[in-house]
């Protein structure tokens, strides 16, 4: 069996990045990916709306607050380093009722905190920005970008590979066993030791941490985010990015507009609880999934106080008349004949115990072990940054040197 010095659980943007920042930290040392579909960022990673967050929605002082600001310059400089398509185009967010201009406000303010170039605009201004929308007041937030993850995160596979590191596809990890000298993870192609383990493992990452015995006061709950496309005559709709005042007690955004990388316009994501966790399908079932959930008291605390927010989700997702007119909240001339269905994703959110949607990014140690537990948008913005902050992490935890092999 060889040995490594680091394994990594999980080929999703996480996983990538905290192999590459490994890989700068310690050149000399054995590290491992193990990801168990056949090609890299299948899930989260590749299912996202490809925005590169400014930071501006994120409590200041958090965790999501400081790597997504910096994940945003990190992530720009990464993509013209690599010659990575990207494009910093700036969005727009937009009150269209009353009561959402002090959430603005508020907004507003959490971005001049959290020390964002954002600027509040005229309607004239609003209208030359995105001339198709319609609302009571806006903002502009120049920094935030569009890239394809999924291009990035291959770029972090390469270069894991160049510096020497090992990257295996196709390979799931059933087992995690701890012994004198470190961890034995069992795969369904054979085990393997190593050192030190890291799980990045998504919409798994509670089931790893809890296979590793690390005390997680958390379960992933699957939110499914559902998309339209607009068709291609009415792309002229949406110039950039169009976003509504969000509701500041969920950690989503709100369907908004997002022009993607490789062209088209995508309108969404909503967020309705998935009955699969790796489920891209409304129909999509898995009985562990759904009783996992469903037996969770904590679910049943979210429900009750959300129980309002959830039946509007369901709504949207299984009538397109109501999404289209959460479209119209923005765009009022979007019609239904003007969309598509497109594609979806499915967030990994931690609920935690006592019945809070976990609001942060959520790292916890193990013994030989670091798990990170919640990583949702703008988790793939901050990347890089959170892979930097895993290995600090493991640095100061285990007083680990320079040299390996
Ligand atoms: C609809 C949607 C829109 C989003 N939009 C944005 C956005 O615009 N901007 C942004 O910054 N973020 C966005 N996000 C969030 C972002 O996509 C995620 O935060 C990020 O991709 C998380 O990466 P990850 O590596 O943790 O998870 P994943 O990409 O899900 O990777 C986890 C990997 O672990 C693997 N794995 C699981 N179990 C095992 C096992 N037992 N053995 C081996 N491998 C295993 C999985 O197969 C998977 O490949 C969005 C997310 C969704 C769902």
């Amino acid at each position: 069996m060889t040995a490594y010095d680091f394994a990594i659980i999980g080929g999703g943007i996480i996983g990538l990045s905290t192999g590459m920042a490994l890989g700068q930290r310690y050149p000399d040392a054995r590290i491992l990916v193990l990801e168990k579909e056949k090609s890299w960022a299948f899930h989260q990673t590749g299912h996202n709306s490809g925005v590169i967050h400014s930071g501006i929605y994120y409590k200041p002082g958090s965790l999501k607050a400081k790597l997504g600001r910096e994940g945003n310059l990190s992530m720009v400089e990464f993509c013209q380093r690599h010659g990575i398509e990207y494009e910093v185009c700036g969005k727009v967010i937009v009150a269209t009722k009353p009561q959402e201009l002090p959430l603005l406000e508020n907004l507003y303010q959490r971005g001049l905190t959290n020390e964002l170039d954002v600027r509040k605009i005229s309607l004239v201004e609003l209208k030359e920005i995105e001339p198709h929308v319609s609302g009571l007041a806006g903002i502009h937030v120049p920094s935030t970008g569009i890239v394809n993850y999924k291009q990035v995160a291959e770029t972090f596979a390469r270069l894991i590979r160049e510096q020497g590191g090992t990257l295996q596809l196709n390979m799931k990890v059933e087992k995690i066993i701890e012994n004198g000298q470190g961890v034995v993870i069992e795969s369904n192609n054979g085990p393997f030791q190593t050192s030190f383990l890291i799980n990045c493992a998504g919409l798994q990452s509670d089931r790893l941490a809890k296979l590793g015995q690390a005390k997680t006061p958390m379960k992933i709950v699957p939110f499914r985010g559902e998309y339209y496309d607009l068709k291609p005559e009415k792309h002229y709709l949406v110039k950039n990015l169009i976003y509504p005042v969000p509701n500041p007690n969920f950690p989503f955004l709100g369907v908004h507009f997002t022009r993607m990388m490789g062209g088209g316009v995508h309108a969404g994501p909503n967020a309705v609880l998935s009955f699969k966790r790796e489920g891209y399908k409304k129909t999509d079932f898995d009985l562990r999934d759904f009783v996992e959930v469903m037996t969770y008291p904590a679910f049943w605390k979210l429900a009750g106080h959300n129980w309002n927010e959830g039946a509007k989700e369901i709504i949207r997702s299984f009538s397109k008349t109501a999404f289209v007119r959460s479209m119209q909240q923005l765009i009022p001339e979007i019609q239904a004949d003007d969309v598509v269905p497109g594609p979806a994703g499915v967030r990994a959110q931690a609920l935690m115990a006592d019945g809070r949607l976990m609001d942060d990014f959520l790292i916890i140690s193990g013994r030989n072990s670091i798990h990170i537990c919640n990583a949702p948008s703008p988790a793939a913005t901050a990347s890089i940054e959170i892979g930097k902050a895993v290995v600090e992490r493991i640095a100061e935890q285990h007083h680990l040197k320079g040299t390996f092999g």
